[in-house]
């Protein structure tokens, strides 16, 4: 589920919050004052997936807090409030809370947000990763992690120097690559073969790109070489 660092100092709610969280299958950590939540909060040999931070503390006030930890993490913070004011709420957003809470809150309003904020943290890094590892021109869709290429939904499939030199392309729109430097990326620098193989591939590629009676994805810059413009 995840592991939970609640900031609290009123002991009877942390300890329910504790107990709740726990019966959920999450895993607690408790600090009843912002000094001690904060170390916890940075200290590196824990990964937490959520904090809950409460805004009065003794010591150091959650605010305080919520910003020096998001000076170095991003982990997920959630703030419970006393106080229903609109300045408390957003200057705790403000200084980089994901989310807060008022009190007195129901257990299962604390679960929900929890949850939606795990789940919109998951998707966020599905897509970072995603995008990392996917490349694009117009409707054609490459991912890189397993050499698929695919025009909308159709695969197309290409052979070794076909599938690089077009990832060569799609990586550098709107860039005129040279025969030569086509050649050295894709065939390597060692390579024997004369420069006109790369037209002979390009002509390979297009067949298997582009629409019949469409313009070519690919374009041939006279006396220079090949882009994918965009
Ligand atoms: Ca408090």
């Amino acid at each position: 589920m995840g592991k939970v660092l609640i900031i609290e100092d009123e002991k009877n709610l942390a300890r329910f919050v504790e107990l709740e969280l726990k019966h959920e299958g999450f895993e607690t950590a408790v600090r009843f004052n912002g000094r001690t939540g904060l170390e916890a909060a940075l200290d590196e040999s824990e990964e937490w997936d959520v904090i809950l931070l409460d805004l009065m503390l003794p010591e150091l006030n959650g605010i305080d807090v919520c910003r020096r930890v998001r000076q170095v993490s991003t982990v997920p913070i959630i703030m419970m409030t006393a106080r229903d004011s609109v300045i408390d709420r957003v200057s705790g957003l403000d200084h980089g809370a994901d989310d807060y809470i008022v009190k007195p809150f129901a257990i299962e309003e604390l679960l929900a947000r929890m949850r939606a904020l795990l789940r919109r943290i998951t998707i966020e890094n599905e897509e970072s990763s995603r995008k990392q590892t996917t490349v694009t021109f117009k409707n054609l869709i490459v991912e890189k992690e397993n050499r698929i290429v695919r025009r909308d939904e159709t695969v197309i499939e290409l052979t070794k120097r076909e599938y690089e030199l077009l990832v060569e392309l799609m990586e550098n729109v709107n860039i005129v690559l040279s025969r030569e430097v086509l050649l050295n990326k894709v065939w390597g620098y060692e390579t024997e073969v004369e420069t006109n193989v790369v037209d002979v591939y390009i002509r390979y590629l297009r067949n298997k790109i582009d629409v019949p009676g469409e313009e070519s994805y690919i374009q041939t810059v006279r006396g220079t070489g090949y882009v994918m413009r965009q």
